[in-house]
Parts: C-alpha cells; sequence; structure tokens
C-alpha cells in the first residue's frame, strides 16, 4: 500500500541545517572568546587543550544540549566491529544534601572516558588484566545532539586507544594518516614555491548505496534478520534487465522516508545532496557534499545510522549489506578522494593544459605509484566479507585494482613515456547533445568509466571498491599514507636536486614508465581484462582472505612505521580482526542455512510432497491418469534428497571449522570449504521454490521483497 503524505507546512533547510551542531557558529557565540580563540587553535594546529579551558567547553556544551532536551552525553567511536560504540551517562550529579541534583559537565568528561574495552575487538593489543581503554575527543569533528527514541543525546566523536596509546579503533590511525599525507604535501607544494597554504586535507565524498525492503517481509526472513542478506531466492521473472529503475521516478513511500532522513542528517550537520534511485529494484542511494577525511568518516556513520532508524519509522527496513540479493547488482560506497589546501587549491585539479601543470603530473604520478606498489592493501581496505560477493564476482568493480585516467591523461602519460615532454593536451571538444534546444556541453576530458575500481573524475579520484556496510576509514587511511609516502620519497630526490626542472621531468617520466601497467580506460568486467590484467601481473585478489596478509607484509609495515599510522603490533591485531571477522561472519550464515533448511525448508517442501502424493492418489482413483502430478512428486522429491544431504554435509564442516582455533587457517577453511557448501545447498532449494505451491513456502520470494516496497 502507498501511503500518499504532503507536507503542507513548508520549512527553510537553511534553518534546520546543522540547528543540533555545536558548530563554528554556536562556539563563536557561547564561548568565552579567548576559550574559543585557544580551541581554534587546538583544531587548526592539532594541539592538546588545557584543563581549564576544556572545563569551560564542557560547561557551555551541557548548557547549549540541554536545550537541545539532552539528557545524556555519549562519547561516540568506532571500534574495529565496523559500527559505532556509544555508552550513555546522563548529566545527574549527586544528589546536594537538599534532596536536589545538578547538570554538571566537567572538561575531564568532554575530552577523555574510559569505557571497559574488553568487549571490543582488540586483536590481541590489549591483555585482558588491561582492559581499561580510553576515549579522546576528537575536537576537529564537531559534537551534535541527536534525538531519536532515547530522547535526545550529545554525541562526542571521539578516538579510542588502549592504555599504552595503541589504536582500538578507526578514527586514531585515521587522524595520524591526515596529519602524515598534511606534512608530506606541504612539502611538495614548497617545491613548486607555494608559501601561502598553512594545511593540507584529504577530502573525501562518500556515496552510500542501500537496499529497502518492507519490515513485514524482513521479519519472515531469518536470512536477512541474522545475516543480513538472503541465502535463498530464486529469481524472479522480472530483475533488473530493463534498467527502469536507475534514476526512475521515486515511489512515494520512499520519497516520504528519503525526505526524513534528509531532515534528520541536515540537523545534526550531514549536508545530504543527492538522492535517486540506483540499477536495482529498491536499490537507492544517498550521497553528501564533501568534507574533511575525519569528517566524512563520521558523517558516514550517522548516514548509515539514520537510514537504519528512519526505515523502522516508516515500516521499512534499509539493507546496507553489499549482496542483500544474489543476481542483482550488489551495494558499494563510492569514495572519492582529493587533496585541498587550507586556502581552497585542489592538488587534483589539472587546470585547463595538464602538459603544463608539472605540479599535478607528479601529484598524479606519485599517486599512481602509490596504487602500484600498494595495491593489494588498498584491495585489503575494502575487504569485507559481504564484498566478497561483488568484487570479482560478476559486478563493479572486479577485484584488479587498475586506474582509469581518461583519454587526455592517458596521451599524456603516453608522450612522457615516448618523448619524456608533453606538448600538448587533446582538449575536451564538444559533446553533440543532438537536441536542439539544449546547448553543445564543453565535453568533460575525463570521460566516467563506470567499471574501474579507481578513476580519475575531472579532480579528484573516486575509489569504488569499499563496500555498502563497510567504513571508509580503512581505505582512507591506506590512500593517505601510501600517498604520503610516494610524496615523501618524490621531495627526498627534488629537495636535493641541483637543477629541479631537469630533476621533476627526469622523475615524472620515471615514474610514468612505472606505474603504465596500472592505467587501463577500457571495459573493466570483461573476461579481456582479467587475462590482460594477469599478463600486466597485476593482482587478483577474489577473498578478503586472499588480500588480508597485505596487511602484514614487510613493505606495508615499513610504510606505516614510516609515517607514525600503525605500529607492526597494531597491524598483526587488525589482521587478526579481519580474519576472525571472516570466520565468524561465515559461520552465522552457515548455520541460519541450516535452520532455515531444517527448520522451514525441509518441512514446507515434504508437506507439499504429501499434498502431492495424496492428489496422485486421488487423480488415479478417479482418471487413471496422474502422470503430470507423479513427474513433479518425483522432481520434488530428488531435490529435497538432494537438499537434506547438502544440510548434512554443510552441517559436518560447520562444525569442523567451528572446532579449529582462530586465524587464517580457520578463515582458509570456511572459505575454501564451507562456503562451497552453502552454494550446495542454495541450489536444489532455490530449484525446489520453483516447483513448490507459494502458498506454502515459508517465507517470502525475491519477487516480494524487491518490488513490493
Ligand atoms: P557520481 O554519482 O556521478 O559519482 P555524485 O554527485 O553522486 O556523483 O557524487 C560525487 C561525490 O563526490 C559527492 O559526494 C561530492 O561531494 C564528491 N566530490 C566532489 N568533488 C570532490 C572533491 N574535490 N573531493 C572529494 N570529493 C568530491
Ligand atoms: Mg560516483
Amino acid at each position: 500500500m502507498e501511503r500518499e503524505k504532503t507536507y503542507e507546512k513548508s520549512f527553510d533547510v537553511a534553518d534546520i541545517f546543522g540547528a543540533n551542531v555545536f558548530n563554528d557558529e554556536t562556539m563563536q557565540k557561547r564561548l568565552p572568546s579567548k576559550v574559543y580563540q585557544k580551541l581554534k587553535q587546538s583544531i587548526e594546529e592539532g594541539r592538546e587543550l588545557d584543563l581549564e579551558t576544556a572545563d569551560v567547553i564542557a560547561h557551555e556544551m551541557k548548557e547549549w544540549a540541554i536545550e537541545k532536551g539532552a539528557t545524556h552525553y555519549t562519547h561516540w567511536f568506532l571500534p574495529l566491529t565496523g559500527v559505532t560504540a556509544e555508552k550513555h551517562d546522563s548529566f545527574i550529579s549527586a544528589p546536594l544534601s537538599s534532596g536536589k541534583v545538578l547538570m554538571r559537565f566537567s572538561g575531564k568528561e568532554l575530552t577523555k572516558g574510559e569505557p571497559d574495552a574488553s568487549s571490543f575487538p582488540s586483536g590481541g593489543l590489549r591483555a585482558t588484566f588491561e582492559a581499561r581503554g580510553y576515549t579522546a575527543w576528537d575536537c576537529t569533528s564537531p559534537a551534535f545532539v541527536r534525538q531519536d527514541a532515547a530522547g535526545a543525546t550529545l554525541c562526542i566523536p571521539t578516538a579510542f586507544c588502549s592504555y599504552n596509546g595503541q589504536a582500538l579503533d578507526q578514527k586514531t590511525p585515521l587522524l595520524r594518516s591526515m596529519q602524515a599525507i598534511n606534512e608530506q604535501s606541504l612539502r611538495l607544494i614548497r617545491l613548486f614555491g607555494n608559501t601561502h597554504s598553512r594545511k593540507v586535507t584529504p577530502m573525501i565524498g562518500a556515496e552510500q548505496e542501500y537496499f529497502l525492503v518492507k519490515s513485514e517481509n524482513f521479519m519472515e526472513r531469518k536470512d536477512l534478520v541474522y545475516t543480513g542478506r538472503t541465502l535463498f531466492g530464486a529469481m524472479p521473472p522480472k530483475g533488473q534487465e530493463l534498467d527502469d529503475h536507475y534514476y526512475g521516478a521515486i515511489r512515494q513511500r520512499v520519497a516520504s522516508f528519503m525526505r526524513d532522513v534528509n531532515i534528520e542528517l541536515w540537523k545534526v550537520g550531514v549536508t545530504a545532496k543527492t538522492q535517486h534511485n540506483e540499477v536495482a529494484p529498491a536499490q537507492h542511494e544517498l550521497a553528501p557534499i564533501y568534507d574533511k577525511a575525519n569528517i566524512a568518516v563520521d558523517h558516514n556513520q550517522i548516514v548509515m545510522h539514520t537510514l537504519r532508524r528512519i526505515a523502522s519509522k516508516h515500516g521499512l527496513k534499509c539493507l546496507l549489506h553489499e549482496k542483500p540479493f544474489a543476481g542483482v547488482n550488489g551495494s558499494g560506497k563510492h569514495n572519492n578522494w582529493s587533496l585541498m589546501t587550507d586556502d581552497g587549491i585542489n592538488l587534483l585539479d589539472p587546470g585547463i593544459t595538464p602538459h603544463e601543470n608539472t605540479q599535478f603530473l607528479l601529484v598524479l604520478m606519485c599517486i599512481l605509484k602509490g596504487i602500484h606498489k600498494h595495491a593489494d592493501l588498498l584491495r585489503e581496505s575494502a575487504a569485507d566479507p559481504g564484498n566478497d560477493h561483488r568484487l570479482g564476482v560478476d559486478e563493479a568493480p572486479p577485484a584488479i585494482l587498475s586506474v582509469f585516467l581518461g583519454e587526455q591523461l592517458e596521451d599524456v602519460m603516453d608522450q612522457l613515456i615516448s618523448t619524456g615532454f608533453a606538448t600538448h593536451s587533446i582538449d575536451g571538444g564538444k559533446l553533440k547533445t543532438g537536441v536542439r534546444t539544449l546547448p553543445d556541453l564543453a565535453k568533460d576530458a575525463t570521460d566516467r568509466n563506470r567499471t574501474s575500481p579507481f578513476a580519475f573524475t575531472g579532480n579528484k579520484f573516486e575509489f569504488r571498491m569499499v563496500g555498502s556496510r563497510d567504513s571508509v576509514a580503512a581505505p582512507n587511511i591506506v590512500l593517505n599514507s601510501i600517498v604520503a609516502e610516494a610524496f615523501a620519497d618524490a621531495c627526498d630526490v627534488l629537495e636535493n636536486a641541483e637543477d629541479f626542472g631537469l630533476a621533476l621531468h627526469d622523475l615524472i617520466k620515471l615514474y610514468a614508465n612505472e606505474v603504465r601497467v596500472i592505467v587501463f580506460n577500457g571495459n573493466g568486467y570483461s573476461a579481456e581484462w582479467e587475462k590482460e590484467a594477469k599478463r600486466r601481473g597485476l593482482s587478483n585478489l577474489k577473498s578478503m582472505v586472499d588480500a588480508i596478509p597485505a596487511l602484514t607484509e614487510e613493505q606495508t609495515v615499513e610504510m606505516f612505521k614510516r609515517f607514525k599510522v600503525f605500529t607492526r603490533a597494531e597491524l598483526e591485531s587488525r589482521a587478526e580482526i579481519q580474519y576472525e571477522t571472516y570466520s565468524k561472519t561465515i559461520h552465522i550464515e552457515a548455520r541460519t542455512m541450516i535452520d532455515v533448511a531444517g527448520k522451514q525448508i525441509i518441512p514446507a517442501v515434504m508437506q507439499y510432497t504429501k499434498m502431492l502424493a495424496e492428489t496422485v492418489l486421488v487423480v488415479e482413483g478417479v482418471a487413471g491418469d496422474a502422470s503430470v502430478q507423479k513427474e513433479i512428486l518425483q522432481e520434488v522429491s530428488a531435490l529435497l534428497k538432494e537438499a537434506k544431504k547438502a544440510v548434512v554435509a554443510l552441517t559436518e564442516y560447520t562444525e569442523s571449522a567451528g572446532k579449529m582455533s582462530e586465524g587464517m587457517e580457520r578463515a582458509r577453511y570456511y572459505y575454501e570449504e564451507v562456503c562451497p557448501r552453502m552454494e550446495a545447498l542454495r541450489l536444489p532449494v532455490d530449484k525446489l521454490e520453483m516447483l513448490v505451491d507459494k502458498e506454502i513456502w515459508p517465507m517470502p520470494s525475491y519477487g516480494d521483497l524487491l518490488f513490493d516496497v
């Protein structure tokens, strides 16, 4: 049923935007100017706040939050579970002798928290005797008040570390990597005579894809409830082949959901900007305007949380899994990345004639060099169990890391390689629209290629491997660090060069030659590319399990150590957590399949065979010929037998895997032994779904889920 609801009351977006954020404007208004200056300095220069200043800020923040209805505050952080964690404390103080309480919030409470860290994954970093973890305010990401069923809560974005400073979260290494890329970028632009910029920040725009299904359908699918994806399900007669959903008119129920999502996001300062239907039925996308990396990472978490929360209010469920439905497009997160100075210069802007812009060419070649050297690590940064179903299967993007540059830049690069000089740029030319009433557009010389995992799109790179459910922190930690390394190496050479111009020219040519192999402008989905990539010696890591070792390779450890982003111990712990996550996820999926097959599907099929058998008897008694009924009965019985056998095998292998000790071998076992047996069970069950009476089938079909929203 479509619920039509029109909003008569109009409102001004500018009024509500950021209304619940303790942003610069609010701080300036509410804080004594000395305190405000100190905080600004600490934000800009990364200096620690003294307790006295923190006390004043905390007090004002609390007063402001209470005006917004807040009763509690929470240090909001990103542990290695992939989702945010929070522990709520109310502002109340111990009762006074009068029996009354005061609302208190100190500088210490604002800047530091001590949650018990023992229940968060640490990959062995934190022995149980030092279970304490510390959260520290990331004052560069503003605090906000979230209003939901719990009332209103003051959320303070924080980093989460162990007692001796080891990172137990995504935020800490992200901030470290931002420092690294800032330092090395400044070195680089100084070489080109820029003395005015004081800071270089990675800017991120994370586009979020998701599916919406009806709550009541969701609740009837135990696989969705337990694992976030369907483990069984035959394709409906219609899928996405007509492409009629992509950019299609948005249905009323979904439109009203999107409106509420936008309002909630605007209130907490998330710049929700673009929304549209995606390729698959029931699939949608939301993109905010890009922001500083750490803020964009926090905002993406808020986006995912808000999508889920608001969906429930509309009788919907938001699926963030990378592959909720087999045979239908999966969901990803496009991570747009660029480097911006504090005075507004984008280092990835090629200018009008890129061959002349040598700084841009050096930046570009360094980025490519970083990707070439650390391709496996970058692939790993987008690895999660759900994403295995996208990368390297039938859809975007493949697991091979190549870079799309577009015609113009590829040509410039080839000139550099063959002659050492780039003397001209193919200009964009005019794109003939063929429609008289539309002007001819100046064609963007960097044409879009939707199949590339890493595409240059005008003045930014778009990394498209990231999974829809994953945080964008990991890919940006890697991107910032590998580019910082390439910048540092280039600066080491150029700072000591006698003839800067000549050294620069030689370096760009050298790098262009080195990285040419990863440049690919063609169709990344094609089988030819897979062959060609192999010939070029590029990796094709199909599974998360294949990618995890990249985290602890010597060159990874060296690089992260050099820029103080991760220690070896931190990397080893992360690898361990990744293996654990993979094993646990597959374990739950396998057990869910066994459960659903055993308790729901097999009993339903047996009921159907009984009905068929009775029909055969009755029909034979009356008409004599029950051959069709018998045939169906035989077919169903054969598939039932196959399914039962597959359940037995899956159970056996899942139990064996469950007994192994944590680590790489166990994860490998799940990938190589358990996953194929899950497939083997799915096959007969999906065939049965096509034969068994829909009235008897124990759960909503793909058709119900995808086309009835
Ligand atoms: P498309 O779907 O064509 O890729 P969208 O408009 O949906 O384009 O998303 C593009 C994303 O890239 C947006 O989040 C946008 O803010 C972001 N973006 C634009 N310019 C930059 C930039 N210089 N650096 C980082 N992100 C950017
Ligand atoms: Mg995009």
